[in-house]
């Protein structure tokens, strides 16, 4: 296990409900990580799609639902997921980086805290900046290449911003992994350390972290 690499699951990838006999291969694959997090109940937009819809074929699964769905959504996710890898679950990303309501709309859930795209977001008062690099935005290639610069940009605006780079199984066949671990030398030649997500929440581990 990586003491510092962080894992977000989808327990019921487009509304499959996850195979019983499947319970192995989870576990072979999440033992990899030092930290779970909940990446969606489904990663799938059911009602009225909107743009980022179009873009990222539907994976805003929370965009556009009023704050009950959110929950139900949310916390069937969770349950769901803690019951495949046998660890308590109390992260969340919001897939495709839209969470209606923010953080508030969690609260009910037993998420702890939520991982956007430009904060880390909890029940403490302030949230934490972060730079995040992505190299997976849908279909369309230019906004690909777009969105790889923003962690760049978030850095330039904030510079206190934590980086944190996200990697998808795409990436694996766009050729993106490379770019990412080059990302990933060039942070830790600048004296940034990797740590979880959780260590980011305490106040003496936000100097050089990432
Ligand atoms: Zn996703």
């Amino acid at each position: 296990m990586n003491d510092s690499l962080a894992g977000a699951f989808v327990p019921r990838w487009h509304a499959i409900p996850p195979a019983s006999d499947n319970s192995v291969h989870w576990r072979r694959w999440t033992v990899c990580f030092a930290e779970i997090l909940l990446h969606g109940w489904t990663h799938r937009r059911e009602y009225r799609p909107g743009l980022v819809s179009l873009i990222t074929g539907r994976a805003d699964e929370l965009a556009g639902l009023p704050p009950r769905d959110v929950v139900a959504r949310v916390a069937a996710g969770r349950s769901e997921l803690e019951e495949i890898v046998g660890r308590p679950i109390t992260g969340f990303v919001p897939p495709a980086w839209q969470l209606p309501g923010g953080f508030a709309a969690l609260r009910e859930t037993g998420i702890q805290y939520s991982v956007g795209f430009r904060r880390l977001d909890s029940s403490q008062p302030l949230s934490i900046p972060l730079a995040t690099y992505s190299w997976d935005w849908g279909r369309l290639p230019l906004v690909g290449r777009l969105g790889a610069q923003l962690g760049t940009c978030s850095r330039l605006i904030t510079p206190r911003a934590v980086p944190v780079i996200v990697l998808h199984p795409a990436d694996v066949d766009r050729g993106s992994v490379a770019t990412a671990v080059a990302r990933i030398r060039q942070l830790k030649n600048a004296g940034w350390q990797a740590v979880r997500f959780a260590g980011l929440m305490s106040a003496d581990s936000r100097r050089e972290t990432a």
